[in-house]
């Protein structure tokens, strides 16, 4: 095999809780993560070898992305290749061509989920050998979403995001994802949180334990009724309109709605395809969302 295509495919939070400040700067989390099926295409091709002694040549090329992600050494899907290619020494090249769908600095994961899946090419192309738990170990140094990139489906994810338990997968539901034309960056977002306020800035944990009981039951209306993400109570008031999205899409007959991880994107859930396909529509005519996407939930396998 010198060649194969990956689907590289986005998450969702379902839950997302902040814990703590650690002295180290990262924070601990308890998130419900969720793959859905919008994706970024990764081609890979394996080339000629470089000289001896010379580290097998990486080649990127990004289609799409806005013009907000540099085919350079900087990005994900190039540093997970590099990572696999210098730690077993690989002498050929590797042509990597991302085209990007996924969109950019969102919230939906999309650097770590090519990360993830360069990561995995790389192991079946050279045939490393290497199981899931060593390309998540290997993936953690890239980026605290990455191992649950490589793991994929429904799970929770605690720590920075790097300690997994796998759950049965989450009630279907139909995705509807709604991007503000707005950068918020997740620094902003981490730096403006207050954990322990007196209550007057809003912060309302959200019960993880209980929505992980949803999922476990198998049970869609409680597992929305506990979405929740603290991470609101910094971009709402900052950024209305992802409020005003999230409002719409509820008075659209979602079943649930809230933003994604850090965000701007707001996502919604819904048990109707009419009602989610109108409400796409909707925003589609609006002006608040730049980007607006139908999908549903993905599980791998
Ligand atoms: P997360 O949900 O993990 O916080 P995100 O979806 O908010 O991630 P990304 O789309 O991963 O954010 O992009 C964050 C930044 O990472 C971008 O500004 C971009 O320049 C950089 N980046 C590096 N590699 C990639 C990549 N392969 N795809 C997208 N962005 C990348």
């Amino acid at each position: 095999m010198d060649q194969l295509t990956w689907k590289a495919r986005a998450k969702i939070n379902l839950g997302l809780d902040v814990l703590r400040k650690r002295p180290d700067g990262y924070h601990d989390l308890r998130m419900v993560m969720q793959t859905i099926d919008l994706y970024d295409e990764i081609l890979l091709r394996v080339t000629e070898p470089g000289r001896a002694g010379e580290g097998g040549h990486i080649r990127l090329c990004v289609e799409g992305g806005a013009g907000l992600v540099a085919a350079d050494t900087d990005n994900l899907a190039y540093r997970a290749a590099e990572l696999l290619m210098k730690e077993f020494d690989i002498r050929q090249g590797l042509d990597i061509r991302l085209i990007k769908k996924i969109p950019v600095a969102a919230g939906l994961a999309g650097g770590s989920t090519d990360a993830a899946a360069v990561l995995n090419g790389v192991n079946r192309l050279f045939a490393l050998g290497l199981g899931e738990r060593e390309l998540m170990e290997r993936g953690v140094r890239i980026g605290a979403d990455v191992p649950y990139c490589i793991m994929g489906g429904t799970a929770l994810a605690e720590g920075i995001g790097e300690r997994l338990t796998r759950l049965p997968s989450a009630p279907q539901a139909y995705v509807l994802l709604a991007k503000p034309p707005i950068q918020v960056s997740t620094k902003f977002v981490y730096s403006r949180l207050r954990l322990d306020g007196d209550g007057s800035n809003g912060i309302k944990h959200p019960d993880i334990d209980a929505q992980v009981k949803a999922i476990r039951d198998g049970a869609l209306y409680r597992m929305t009724e506990l979405m929740g993400n603290v991470l609101e109570t910094v971009t709402i008031p900052a950024f209305p309109v992802i409020g005003e999205i999230r409002g719409q899409m509820m008075r659209g007959g979602a079943i649930g709605a809230m933003m994604s991880g850090s965000g701007p994107t707001v996502f919604g859930l819904f048990d109707d395809p009419e009602k989610a396909r109108a409400a796409c529509a909707e925003l589609l005519k609006g002006k608040l969302a730049g980007e607006v996407y139908l999908t549903n939930f993905y599980e791998p396998g």
